[in-house]
């Protein structure tokens, strides 16, 4: 059995500046990630960020990544597991990790989970046909391994991910037929909307997927109109010869350890599915557990920094920690939580945030 103070589960921009935070007032912190590299969905991001001033808008992702990885792996306070995913967490307050083929037992005092993500899916016919991917897995196949996904994409989604994925397939040499998007209207910022189309690439808004088709891969697709009650409109279809289709309809909180642990839990469309209950410090219905980032509720990697920053924070100060600008910091990430959340733009966040108060 390994003791250790605060355990964080994910280091991704939550996690990493979780652990910074936490070790900064004094904590022991351990940092478990299952890739074999800190950062999470940073380090695949080479785009300049959008976000707020204060949180590196239009510095790149990966930047950002490099930064605060290397200051986590230089921090006596913070031990580094990587390649080592925690399969559960246990009734004794244990988290189970298997890392190499050895299953490891961390037994924390506070626990922070920092696990991010993961991309949704469609429903269509063939959806199972290989070279049907998530619009993630693709910047990270292009982006960290270097790989084209396939010739021809029809990106699925005109968010900011489908977009900015589609733009740097662009970059990496890889036709992008077309984005179709079921809303009538682009989700994207017009900044990077404007770069697909000055390229070449057409978007199609109020389209969605009828099928794909291949026989034993994918070589192409059918694209619908749908009419103001997003209903296919007969007679509009359209045929696509692709050998990639990147779906990028959104992610959904990766919650399983909250769940086991016994988390309450809310079903909130606005944080993009079920997430945890939580007061003002980011811990949950379980004393000593708290979550920080995507895991509580999709927004952005400037949010994700902040909850960290916070979680981090109050676990530390819990175990007795303290600074004397202790009240300072936190009153001022808070601030900034709000300052990110002000505004249209945040309307929908702070909505589903007043549904998960404890
Ligand atoms: C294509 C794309 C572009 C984006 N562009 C921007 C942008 O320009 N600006 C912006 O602000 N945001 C952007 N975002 C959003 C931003 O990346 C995320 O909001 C942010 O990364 C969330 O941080 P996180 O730490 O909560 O989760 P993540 O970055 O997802 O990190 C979670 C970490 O947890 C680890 N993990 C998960 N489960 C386990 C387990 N069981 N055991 C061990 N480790 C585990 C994962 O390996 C991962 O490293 C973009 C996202 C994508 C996909």
């Amino acid at each position: 059995m390994r003791y250790t103070e605060i355990c964080i589960i994910g280091g991704g921009p939550a996690g990493l500046t979780a652990a910074l935070k936490a070790a900064g007032l004094g904590a022991e912190v351990t940092l478990v990630d299952r890739n074999d590299y800190l950062g999470g969905q940073l380090i695949k991001q080479t785009h300049r960020f959008f976000g707020s001033k204060q949180q590196r808008a239009s510095e790149r992702g990966i930047n950002i990544a490099r930064e605060l990885s290397a200051a986590v792996l230089n921090n006596d306070k913070i031990k580094v597991l990587t390649e080592a995913t925690v399969l559960g967490y246990y009734e004794d307050g244990v988290v189970a990790v298997e890392q190499h083929d050895k299953f490891i037992k961390i037994k924390p005092q506070k626990l922070i989970v920092a696990t991010g993500g993961a991309e949704k899916t469609l429903a269509f016919p063939n959806n199972d046909l290989p070279g049907i991917y998530g619009a993630g897995a693709v910047q990270t196949l292009v982006n960290v391994n270097g790989v084209k996904p396939g010739k021809k994409v029809l990106m699925v989604g005109a968010g900011n991910i489908g977009v900015i994925v589609s733009y740097q397939l662009i970059q990496a040499g890889v036709e992008v037929a077309a984005i179709i998007e079921a809303a009538p209207t682009i989700g994207a910022y017009w900044v990077h909307a404007s770069k697909v189309v000055r390229a070449g690439v057409p978007i199609y808004t109020s389209h969605t997927i009828k099928r794909a088709w291949g026989d034993q891969e994918l070589e192409g697709a059918t694209v619908v109109k749908l009419d103001e009650n997003w209903q296919p409109i007969a007679g509009t279809e359209i045929d696509f010869d692709v050998d990639v289709i990147c779906l990028s309809v959104g992610l959904s909180p990766l919650t399983e350890l909250l769940w086991q642990a016994g988390c309450k839990m809310a079903y909130v469309p606005e944080l993009c599915g079920h997430v945890p209950l939580r007061n003002e410090n980011l811990e949950t219905s379980i004393p000593g557990i708290y979550v920080a980032g995507d895991v509580g509720g999709i927004e952005e990697a400037s949010a994700a920094m902040m909850e960290g920053a916070l979680a981090g924070l109050n676990a530390a100060k819990s175990l007795g920690y303290h600074a004397p600008d202790f009240a300072e910091q936190r009153a001022g990430v808070l601030k900034e939580l709000e300052g990110l959340r002000s505004g249209p733009v945040g309307e929908k966040i702070r909505s589903g945030l007043a549904k998960v108060v404890l």
